[in-house]
């Protein structure tokens, strides 16, 4: 098999979609922190949908099980791959088979079009660009009663076990837990990147008066004698703080100094 193929997709929409995704996350006059954190959360949803296809792949099951015929192809690769296997699977019964006895090939015939083919290797646009067995391989097994499943006529980049290797959900290093009902749940832990937050002067006057509130409410509980020096702690606390001095507190006693 050819090292490279297309798999018919002439198109980079998987690549656009990618930059319209982080388009829409990052604001064009952001700061460097600012795009940073925004692009950190983009990979983050991005991770995070992969995961999600990856778990459904494992844990999805079709309410009909699949052909017979078919059922190793179904264990083996994933369901887009099977998906398409399974159509090509279907359209092969309406070819018909000759066997051309001098050269030992296989001529596959529908509408009058003619396609030289092999239980192995076909020369059709299917099986070049997508290295999956196409309907004209499956015409030609089923007439040479050859055995439907083929490994070797798959390319690894379908294959389940292919696939579970390059997802982070299903490597070593994820945490794996099992649920009840005997399922693996795997659980990433990424940490979300800290935000330095600067507060607005409303902000700042809402968390003060809420402790204000405390320290009045606090307050109001003493004798009076107590609450006259606290009271004049606080006036002189507020004097200080006016001025630009720095307080620093210490405990002693009784009373709060
Ligand atoms: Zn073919």
């Amino acid at each position: 098999m050819a090292k490279t193929s297309n798999y018919m997709n002439m198109t980079n929409n998987r690549l656009e979609s990618i930059n319209a995704k982080i388009k829409s996350c990052i604001h064009r006059y952001s700061t460097m922190p600012e795009f940073f954190c925004s692009l950190m959360k983009c990979i983050d949803v991005l991770e995070g949908e992969r995961d999600q296809r990856a778990a459904e792949m494992v844990l999805k099951v079709p309410m009909q099980p699949p052909p017979n015929d078919i059922a190793q192809y179904y264990e083996v690769l994933t369901p887009y791959a099977y998906n398409l296997v399974k159509i090509q699977y279907q359209l092969s019964k309406e070819y018909t088979v000759e066997h051309q006895q001098a050269g030992d090939y296989y001529v596959v015939c529908k509408d009058k079009k003619k396609l030289q083919c092999d239980v192995a290797k076909c020369h059709c646009e299917f099986f070049s660009c997508m290295k999956l067995p196409s309907r004209h391989i499956f015409a030609v097994k089923k007439y040479s009663k050859s055995n439907v499943f083929d490994e070797s006529v798959i390319n690894e980049r379908w294959q389940k076990e292919k696939y579970k290797s390059s997802q982070r959900l299903f490597l070593r290093n994820s945490v794996v837990y099992e649920s009840d009902h005997g399922q693996a749940v795997s659980i990433q832990n990424i940490p979300a990147p800290k935000q330095k937050k600067t507060l607005t002067e409303q902000q700042k006057y809402k968390m003060a008066m809420r402790d204000a509130h405390l320290l009045a409410e606090t307050m109001s509980h003493a004798s009076t004698k107590k609450f006259h020096v606290q009271l004049n702690l606080v006036k002189e606390i507020n004097r200080a703080w006016r001025n630009g001095r720095t307080i620093s507190v210490m405990f002693s006693g009784k009373y709060l100094l």
